[in-house]
């Protein structure tokens, strides 16, 4: 196995949605660029797999909504939840000013394949499976490319920029000594699914009892459930086994009484350790962090996922015309950074605040919770519902496609 070189304009490490969807809008708009995924396929449970109103209007600005709706989803126009006995209605999506009125739920690997598809149709875009980044090309303190271990052997790619977008536990973050801010989160998700049956209903909902947080959501023929636990405390849980774990389930949702079984070890439960983080600075010469390696996101309104669509639009709109031209400068990454600082820090801020004024209150509660005047003003108003949906939905600062398509005959 020997050593393959590579050169680029841009070498993007990791295939989430930040590092699919940058790489395709270079290569739409003429860039070279190289995306490493060290995985051999995007096909893997519970990554998120909410795909946002605004992330939908980035397709329809692109061309892309109508054949990407295609693809198996379900639309969801309103969010509701269950508090003790009470159910609330909490988020309206359906008049948000956006192309689509709501949010869709598709396994994020046909989010991911579409994109990678769609963007083969240009012959700058080049993505390379089971290429796992371990060592940034350094030239004094300038990062000048990456080294990915591949099957074959050792991939070099020179670079006029490196992209992290390798998620919340970055490789490249690291490798190029990035500062982190340590957030904190009181808590981490179970995920698991049980089958959905005809009687259930469609309702995707959040469900909040005494020490427990439990949202099922609509996936069809299953729901995907996450049950939210405290930090740590999924040892514990497994102590106490897992015919104690089903019945929980059953205590917070009888209905799922004939399909917990359906859980038959712990292998079915997914633990999914929550963080929340962020970078002092997001680059350095010759390198960039957007998505999740700039800023882990809590799933906190499952959000994660449409922050880092935003981050790749905006980093895509900022850079396009200077890597094509090979000027990149460290004024170029900073103005990205800038860009896109204060809608995460405003994201983040929130989901702290959730997190510590409600999720935790809720996983310590002993008596049966009751809706708060905030809920109940939600449920009461129909259009109040509009604003969660707008903060949940669109975010706050949804980024519109600014770059222009290259024929793929003029791309370089
Ligand atoms: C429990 C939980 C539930 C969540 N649920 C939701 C939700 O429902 N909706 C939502 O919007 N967000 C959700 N989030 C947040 C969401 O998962 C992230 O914010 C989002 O996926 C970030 O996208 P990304 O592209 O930046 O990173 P990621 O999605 O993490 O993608 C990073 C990619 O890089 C690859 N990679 C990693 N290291 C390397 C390497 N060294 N070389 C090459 N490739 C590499 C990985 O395999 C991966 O494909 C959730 C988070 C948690 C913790």
């Amino acid at each position: 196995m020997g050593t393959e070189t590579l050169t680029t304009r841009c070498a993007i490490a990791g295939g989430g949605p930040a590092g699919v969807m940058l790489g395709y809008l270079l290569a739409r708009a003429g860039v070279d660029v190289v995306v490493l995924e060290k995985h051999a396929d995007f096909f893997r449970d519970f990554r998120g797999d909410t795909i946002h109103p605004s992330t939908l209007q980035v397709m329809y600005e692109l061309g892309l909504l109508d054949e990407f709706l295609k693809r198996p989803h379900q639309e969801v126009r309103e969010l509701g939840a269950q508090i003790g006995d009470e159910l609330v209605k909490i988020a309206d999506f359906s008049h948000l000013p956006t192309r689509c009125g709501f949010i869709a739920f598709m396994p994020q690997w046909h989010f991911l394949d579409f994109l990678a598809e769609a963007g083969k149709r240009y012959p700058t875009f080049h993505l390379h499976m089971q290429s796992e980044v371990d060592e940034l090309l350094k030239d004094s303190d300038h990062v000048v490319g990456l080294k990915a271990a591949t099957p074959k052997g050792d991939l070099d790619i020179r670079a006029d920029l490196v992209v992290g977008c390798d998620g919340r536990h970055s490789a490249v973050r690291a490798l190029a000594g990035l500062e982190v801010e340590d957030r904190g989160a009181p808590m981490d998700v179970l995920w698991l699914r049980l089958s959905r049956r005809p009687e259930d209903g469609s309702d995707s909902l959040g469900r909040i009892e005494p020490g427990r947080f439990f949202i099922m959501i609509d996936r069809g023929d299953y729901w995907q459930c996450a049950f939210v636990i405290p930090k740590g405390g999924f040892n514990e849980l497994r102590r106490k086994g897992l015919e104690a774990f089903r019945l929980a389930l059953v205590a917070l949702k009888p209905e799922l009484k004939n399909r917990v079984r359906e859980i038959a070890s712990w292998d079915d439960v997914k633990l999914l350790t929550v963080r929340v983080d962020r970078l002092k600075q997001w680059y350095r010469p010759g390198l960039l962090c957007i998505g999740d390696a700039a800023h882990a996101m809590s799933p906190i309104g499952g959000v994660g996922i449409n922050l880092a669509i935003q981050d790749a639009v905006a980093t895509a709109n900022i850079l396009a015309a200077p890597l094509r031209d090979g000027r990149v400068t460290e004024e170029d990454l900073r103005k990205v950074q800038k860009r896109r600082l204060l809608p995460t820090e405003l994201t983040q801020a929130l989901q702290v605040f959730i997190q510590n004024r409600v999720v935790s209150n809720v996983l310590t509660m002993k008596t049966e919770p009751k809706a708060p005047l905030a809920a109940k003003l939600l449920d009461r108003f129909p259009w109040l519902r509009r604003w969660p949906a707008r903060l949940i939905g669109m975010g706050f600062r949804p980024e519109h496609v600014k770059t222009k398509e290259v024929a793929p005959a003029a791309a370089e």
